[in-house]
């Protein structure tokens, strides 16, 4: 039987593109994909569960979907994603409004999950796939803009960081075979996909489980000879960099000078009862060789404020660091000790104080940011437009330096029409209200 069928994603990049091949398949299966929840048969909440910050979020909205069911505009309510692997007994229990459950072994499962919630019997379906194995391919349905859409080149994390239960959640590291990836790639580029994002818990590591080898230069070399404009790579661990991906991603005019690297801290103790590999010393020297190597390279990272070992010194280590380094983007987050972490059975600071000192290493980031931008005003830069914003009345797009959702957006005039997705020269010539604003140089 077919019925009508709404999607909820939450958390990250990675989750949704599990929300994509969930739509697929269930479009597959002959049902029908709206927007909106209310009307639908089932509502599909997909979850992310790495911070209790998070799981929080998606108990509010499995609230919300219960008050639609509860007003008879919704009929059944499935829950699936990380939050549903890392609690499942207790969503399950805890929430009688939830229907039925899917953990991160299991999207695969979606079509027939929806069949046990419809079906005669009232079945409550519970899903636990083995998460080291679960099947990682399959077709989606693009849920980013028509330009811009993530490749998935792995799941799970062997890296084993004190602080998260990722390994848990999302298993053994395992890299999709290369001949797959080529084949989604062309896919998206020949559906007009202008802007491939290459996403992973750990792209660097890509390939290693394969054949032993570290393999992300030669997919990317691979990539770069599809119909993309530009390729943007996503969450790489720094001691795994290796001189021939420096060299591929300076020489490649695809790939963006733009790396998304976590270091999540930079002092030696800390960093080293966390599990991670780094010294401050090397971090030092790889953003320096990174930036010696590939001209105009803007940085991103992540920063863990409060984790356990950290005193007022380390804080002032870090935000030192941070000045020299002048890493040019940052997502700040105040330690939360996660259930089942090694890292929560440590001594720490209180939430409070953490997230007083991730106000403090933000107020210092803005330093950076504000000093970065002066720095470019003047210039042109290539920018994909994306919109035309009706209140600033200025079109809005993002440069080499902003990817999507994170990074902010750069605001620009130009007296004719933009379509979005097409790429223009902006000269940057301001800033407003902490963004990038220019005017059109050429269509
Ligand atoms: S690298 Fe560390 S922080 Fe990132 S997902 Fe893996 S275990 Fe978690």
């Amino acid at each position: 039987m077919q019925h009508i069928i709404s999607f909820i994603s939450l958390g990250c990049a990675k989750n949704q593109v599990n929300c994509e091949q969930m739509m697929a398949a269930v479009q597959a299966a002959g049902h029908t994909i709206q927007t909106e929840p209310e009307g639908a048969d089932v509502v599909v909440v997909n979850t992310c569960g790495f911070l209790a910050s998070a799981c929080e979020e998606a108990i509010e909205n499995i609230l919300e979907m219960a008050e639609l069911k509860k007003a008879g505009k919704v009929k059944k309510i499935l829950v699936t994603g990380c939050m549903a692997q890392r609690y499942k007994g207790d969503v399950l229990q805890e929430l009688p409004e939830v229907d039925g459950l899917l953990g991160t072994g299991s999207y695969g499962d979606i079509a027939a999950a929806i069949d046990e919630v419809m079906g005669e019997g009232g079945v409550r379906p519970c899903h636990l796939g083995n998460i080291h194995t679960a099947d990682q391919s399959g077709p989606r349905i693009l849920s980013t803009p028509p330009w811009y859409a993530y490749l998935r080149i792995a799941e799970g994390c062997d890296n084993h960081c004190a602080y998260c239960v990722i390994p848990s959640l999302r298993g053994r590291y395992r890299s999709r075979p290369m001949d797959e990836l080529l084949e989604e790639a062309a896919e998206l580029s020949a559906a007009g996909v202008q802007e491939l994002l290459v996403i992973a818990q750990d792209i660097t590591r890509y390939g290693t489980d394969l054949d032993g080898e570290h393999q992300l230069a030669k997919l990317l070399r691979a990539l770069c000879k599809l119909d993309f404009h530009w390729i943007r790579l996503h969450y790489l661990y720094p001691d795994e960099i290796t001189d021939e991906l420096i060299d591929t991603i300076a020489q490649e005019a695809k790939i963006l000078p733009y790396l998304d690297i976590p270091i999540q801290h930079c002092n030696d103790g800390i960093l080293r009862a966390m599990n991670r590999r780094d010294t401050k010393a090397e971090l030092q020297a790889l953003f320096s060789k990174l930036r010696e190597r590939i001209p105009g390279l803007v940085l991103r990272t992540s920063l863990i404020t409060g984790l356990p070992g950290e005193g007022e010194a380390e804080l002032e280590e870090l935000c030192a660091f941070l000045r020299e380094a002048r890493i040019e983007r940052a997502g700040v987050f105040p330690f939360s000790p996660e259930e089942g972490t090694r890292a929560a059975q440590m001594d720490h600071v209180e939430m409070e104080e953490a997230r007083r000192r991730a106000e403090l290493v933000v107020d210092v980031q803005s330093d950076i940011i504000d000093a970065y931008n002066a720095s470019i005003l003047g210039a042109a830069r290539e920018v994909l437009c994306e919109g035309f914003d009706g209140q600033a009345q200025m079109f809005f797009g993002r440069s080499y330096a902003e990817s999507p959702d994170i990074d902010g957006r750069i605001y620009f005039t130009a007296d004719q029409e933009i379509a979005p997705g097409t790429f223009v020269t902006v000269r940057l010539t301001g800033t407003m209200d902490g963004e990038l604003t220019g005017e059109l140089v050429e269509g």
